[in-house]
C-alpha cells in the first residue's frame, strides 16, 4: 500500500519526466511545426533538429558551442524569462514552460512556446541538462490553453494530474485560511485493482481506469478538483464542503464506480473503491496532515471489508 504523506515532495520528483512524455506526445500527434534542442547544464547547445533551422532561420552550426540564450534573443519587456533563467527554474521544478516574443535570424519576431525540460540521470542525482522545445505559435491564446491542458491532465484518464492537485490543494488552504471556508479532500482508492490486471490484462485495467474518472469527474461541484494521484488512487478536492458533505459525495462516488461495467472476454467486469474523507479543519489547516488523515480513513475502510466510505462517528461510537 503506498501511503500519501509528503505528496509536494513526490510531486517535484514525479513530474519531472512524465509531463515532458505527455509534451512530446502532443507534439508527435500536433499539427505544429516545432524544433527540439538538447542543452548542457551551463546552457550550451549540444544538439538541435532541422526544425530549429526552419522556425529561427539560424543554421545549427551558428548555436551548436553557444550559449542557446545569446543566440536566441528574447524580449523580456513584459516580464518574460530568459533562457538562462528558465533553465534555472527548470532545474528547480523539473519543467518550465513560457511564451512570448522570440527573434528570427532576420530580425522578424514570432510568437514562441518555450518549454525547457530538466533530464534526470537514471539514479536521480539532478540534471544532466535540458531539453529546448520551441514552437512557432499564431494561434496564442488557442494555443495556450491546449498546452495548459496537457500539462495539468493525466494522459491517461484526463483527470487532474498530482501536480495540478497539489497547486490546488496549496491555492484552497490560502482561501481557507483567509476567508475560513470550510475544505475536504476525500481519496480513494480502488479495491483488488491488481488481479483485475493479473486475470484480464493491463489494457483492461486501463479502461477501468478511465470508466472511473468518466464516472466520478461530473459528479463533483463546479469549483471542485478531481485527480488521480497515482496508480489507481484518486481524490476529490472540495472547497466549501464540510465533513458530511464531503461523506456524501464520496458515498455518490462509491456508488458510481460500483455501478460501472466493462464488458471483456465475455464477461461483465465490475469493481469497487474505498473512500477516507478529511477536513482542513480536523487537520489544523496543514495539507500534509490532510492527506495523511484522509489517507488514514481510506486504509480504514478497506480493513473494514471495502466498497465503503469510512464514516468516523460510526468509528468512534
Ligand atoms: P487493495 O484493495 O488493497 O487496494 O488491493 P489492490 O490490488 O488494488 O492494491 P495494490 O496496491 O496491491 O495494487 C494496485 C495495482 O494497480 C497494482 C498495479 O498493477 C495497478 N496499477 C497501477 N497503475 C496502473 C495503471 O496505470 N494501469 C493499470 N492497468 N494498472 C495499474
Ligand atoms: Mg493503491
Ligand atoms: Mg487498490
Amino acid at each position: 500500500m503506498v501511503t500519501l504523506t509528503d505528496i509536494s515532495q513526490q510531486v517535484v520528483q514525479e513530474q519531472r519526466l512524465r509531463q515532458a512524455d505527455t509534451w512530446f506526445a502532443t507534439l508527435l500527434n500536433g499539427i505544429n511545426d516545432y524544433a527540439a534542442l538538447t542543452v548542457r547544464p551551463d546552457g550550451e547547445v549540444i544538439t538541435g533538429d532541422p526544425g530549429f533551422t526552419r522556425q529561427t532561420g539560424y543554421d545549427l552550426s551558428a548555436v551548436i558551442g553557444q550559449k542557446l540564450g545569446d543566440v536566441l534573443k528574447t524580449d523580456t519587456t513584459g516580464g518574460d524569462l530568459r533562457l538562462d533563467e528558465q533553465l534555472v527554474v527548470a532545474e528547480r521544478d523539473g519543467w518550465h514552460l513560457q511564451e512570448g516574443w522570440q527573434q528570427r535570424a532576420n530580425g522578424e519576431r514570432y510568437w514562441c512556446q518555450r518549454l525547457v525540460v530538466a533530464r534526470s540521470r537514471d539514479d536521480e542525482t539532478g540534471p544532466i541538462g535540458f531539453s529546448v522545445i520551441l514552437r512557432d505559435v499564431p494561434r496564442r491564446e488557442a494555443a495556450a490553453e491546449d498546452l495548459r491542458r496537457v500539462l495539468t491532465r493525466d494522459h491517461l484518464t484526463g483527470a487532474a494530474n498530482r501536480r495540478h492537485f497539489s497547486h490546488a490543494m496549496e491555492r484552497e488552504q490560502t482561501r481557507w485560511r483567509d476567508l475560513r471556508h470550510s475544505l475536504s479532500l476525500i481519496m480513494l482508492d480502488l479495491d483488488h485493482f491488481k488481479a483485475i490486471n493479473d486475470t484480464y490484462g493491463h489494457p483492461v485495467g486501463d479502461i477501468m481506469l478511465r470508466r472511473v474518472a468518466e464516472a466520478c469527474a461530473p459528479l463533483l461541484p463546479p469549483r471542485g478538483v478531481f485527480a488521480r494521484l497515482g496508480g489507481e488512487e484518486f481524490a476529490a478536492l472540495l472547497p466549501r464542503y464540510d465533513g458530511q458533505q464531503a461523506i456524501g459525495l464520496a458515498e455518490d462516488l462509491r456508488a458510481a464506480i460500483a455501478a460501472i461495467e466493462v464488458e471483456t472476454a465475455g464477461t461483465i467486469l465490475t469493481l469497487t473503491a474505498s473512500f477516507g474523507c478529511a477536513t482542513l479543519d480536523e487537520a489544523d489547516g496543514s495539507i500534509d496532515a490532510l492527506i495523511a488523515l484522509a489517507d488514514k480513513r481510506l486504509y480504514a475502510a478497506k480493513r473494514g471489508g471495502r466498497n465503503q466510505v469510512f464514516q468516523p462517528q460510526a468509528a468512534a461510537a
